[in-house]
């Protein structure tokens, strides 16, 4: 069975970034579990599971535009600690949680003061050129009430 729109994708991976460190690796739990052609993965590597099927393993490299995004300056600010959802002591590189207008985030902690706090609101690999092996463990149609839904119930999705 390949992997087109409205087929449940399991898969492993790892990643990293080129140049850096291993970031992720799903083989210390399940595989990761997605609903195809629904946008729930960055574009580039829904875009490279397209056309696999259960057995295949490959790797694939996305620049930041088919990944997390490129960086935006407007993602730099300083808020009051007290507007933080993360509590507790502030490192630089830390990932905190923050309130945005569109609901709870994350950001990278930049620079510690007495009151305010300097962050970097883009997404933490937003900038980076990402490589990725994948497996594909698993591929199997969708039920109607998962395209209804748009996302995978079940192991590995939701429970509702
Ligand atoms: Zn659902």
């Amino acid at each position: 069975m390949i992997i087109e729109k409205n087929k449940v994708v399991s898969f492993h991976y790892r990643m990293h970034e080129i140049g850096g460190e291993k970031l992720e690796d799903s083989h210390d739990g399940e595989p990761m579990v997605y609903l195809h052609g629904y946008n729930s993965l960055i574009p580039g590597l829904e875009q490279a599971l397209e056309g696999k099927t259960a057995g295949t393993s490959f790797e694939v490299v996305l620049p930041p535009e088919k990944a997390y995004g490129v960086r935006h300056e407007i993602g730099l600010k300083r808020i009051p600690i007290k507007h933080l959802l993360t509590k507790g002591k502030l490192m630089p590189g830390m990932i905190v949680g923050i309130n945005t207008v569109d609901g709870p985030s994350e950001a990278v902690v930049v620079k510690v003061g007495k009151y305010n706090v300097d962050i970097d609101a883009n997404h933490p690999l937003a900038g980076k050129t990402l490589a990725f092996d994948l497996e594909v463990t698993d591929v199997r149609d969708a039920s109607a009430e998962e395209m209804s839904h748009g996302h995978v119930h079940g192991p590995g999705g939701h429970h509702h």
